[in-house]
């Protein structure tokens, strides 16, 4: 269902402790898992959010991985100003097309009406390019490859925190090439480390591949997008990265002298991850408890509980505690401690689960005298994932620890591949598509028809194309829509 801003004020949520259960509301459940988890909340201006210190860790462990794989691969970080000269953004035509309803417009500053209205970054295509034009003069300063961190805004009608806010957080790659063949390389390097990251970090399975004509980037030439599947099977564009072609580089001027002395100009490629990718993890392995965070990027991996009744054991248990948190840390596990004496241990139990972390670490009187620790899985609930008498000695407990984290990144991965496998139709002719959309599920069909049928097929069912995969099928294909040969399947899928 889709979620109107409207509809998003009526849900009343509150740090109160109760999430709505997922399959009972997705969209309260989402909300009341931020609220209770205290990973964000509304700011004053709609449609804005303020990330608190716990989704901006997540945030932060996003941007760890990120930020040293854009480097690794020849980046360097930059840092340009938000404020854009409104006649930048009119210089190609396509991306004003696509941008002007979503532009926050600075028309005062100081108490003057400015000469020239200036536009608040909605990307940074057009800013990038008046410097480069600058910045580039031959061959030799080629390939330009930068990239930054910042904030855009983009005046977003229908907004979801973290999923679609009118301020978001991202990075944005920007490369200027000599060859057409160069930057495509780069266009798709860059999927390539996105994809890397929603498998291997956020236990993320997206599907990657090609955007349909209509859904391509305003200004792009060819947009590449991981998608992936929510928890209540809707899709969600987690990253794109564009070739630009020379549509921005003719529309500045950008060019540079090549090897033979003739003036080129550059070829292009821009690409992004922005503070989504933390709803798309909150939507796709949270359950009823609330968030269920992927180790790699938990802010905290283990959560230490110890248990007590009298005095004369709290202290006993406080210092075994403190030396399994000692020897955790040593190894660089994420660990916290909560010794708090306010909270009963069962309700720290709820608390850490809800907030996703990954493993609990139980401590009682009983386990200081045998030496051990009880250790509970956030994935499997109850008495399943819970294991008695582990040593809470070196080197047995931190590599029981390392090996169970190890095994609940790949076990949330494996859940979400069947989950998204197992709802993912291949269709063949238009009435198998509805019927398959109308399940909410996603569909895949050979897809060769026009951008008229493309949008008759949002209209009518909701869905869109999703993506061209790269993986394809082998064989003949026929267009589901027109009965024409087609080269390639697509997927379509309602999304956020
Ligand atoms: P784009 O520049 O439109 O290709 O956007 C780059 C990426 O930013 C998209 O793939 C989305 O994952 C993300 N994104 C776009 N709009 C928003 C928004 N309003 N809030 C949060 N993330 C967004």
């Amino acid at each position: 269902k889709e979620t109107p801003e409207s509809e998003e004020g009526n849900h009343k949520t509150g740090q109160d402790g109760f999430i709505t259960p997922r399959s009972q509301d997705f969209n309260a459940w989402y909300l009341d898992v931020i609220a209770n988890a205290e990973l964000a909340d509304y700011g004053p201006v709609r449609g804005t959010m303020v990330i608190r210190p716990y989704g901006y860790a997540i945030w932060e462990a996003i941007q760890d991985y990120l930020n040293a794989k854009i480097k690794e691969t020849g980046h360097k970080n930059v840092y340009f100003p938000q404020f854009i000269p409104y006649s930048f953004i009119e210089k190609e035509a396509s991306h004003v097309e696509g941008f002007s309803p979503e532009l926050a417009l600075v028309t005062i500053g100081g108490g003057k009406e400015l000469e020239e209205k200036l536009v608040v970054r909605p990307t940074s295509e057009t800013i990038v390019n008046h410097m480069f034009t600058q910045w580039i003069h031959s061959y030799r300063d080629l390939p330009l490859m930068i990239n930054q961190w910042v904030n855009v805004t983009r005046w977003e009608l229908r907004t979801k925190p973290f999923i679609r806010t009118l301020e978001f957080l991202w990075q944005e790659g920007h490369t200027a090439h000599a060859t057409a063949e160069e930057a495509e390389k780069e266009a798709l390097q860059m999927i390539d480390v996105y994809e890397k990251f929603a498998y291997e970090q956020a236990a993320v399975p997206v599907i990657t591949g090609r955007k349909s004509q209509l859904e391509t980037f305003a200004g792009a030439s060819r947009t590449y997008t991981i998608e992936a599947m929510m928890g209540d099977r809707k899709a969600l564009q987690a990253g794109t990265s564009h070739n630009l072609g020379q549509n921005f580089s003719r529309a500045f001027g950008t060019q540079f002298t090549d090897e033979n002395g003739q003036r080129q100009h550059v070829w292009q490629t821009s690409w992004a991850v922005s503070t989504r990718f933390v709803g798309g993890i909150i939507m796709i392995h949270g359950d009823d408890a609330g968030l269920m965070l992927p180790p790699k990027i938990a802010p905290v991996q283990v959560v230490i509980v110890p248990i007590w009744k009298k005095d004369d054991e709290k202290t006993q248990v406080l210092n075994a505690a403190l030396s399994v948190e000692n020897l955790l840390k040593a190894t660089g596990i994420r660990v916290e401690l909560d010794k708090s004496e306010q909270r009963t241990p069962g309700w720290k139990f709820n608390f850490w689960e809800m907030k996703g972390v990954p493993l609990r670490i139980e401590i009682g009187p009983r386990d200081v005298s045998s030496g051990t620790v009880v250790i509970s899985r956030r994935d499997i609930p109850g008495k399943q994932g819970k294991v008695f008498g582990i040593s809470m000695e070196p080197p047995v407990l931190e590599a029981y620890v390392k090996d169970k984290l190890d095994e609940i990144q790949s076990s949330l991965l494996e859940r979400a591949l069947s989950f998204r496998d197992s709802n993912i139709v291949d269709v063949n002719s238009y009435d198998e598509l509805k019927a398959a959309i109308s399940q909410g599920k996603w569909a895949r069909g050979p897809w060769a028809a026009s951008d008229a049928e493309e949008l008759k097929v949002k209209e009518e069912t909701g869905a869109t194309i999703r993506c061209f995969p790269f993986e394809q099928p082998q064989g003949a294909k026929t267009c589901l829509m027109t009965g024409n040969p087609a080269a390639e399947v697509a997927i379509f899928a309602k999304s956020y």
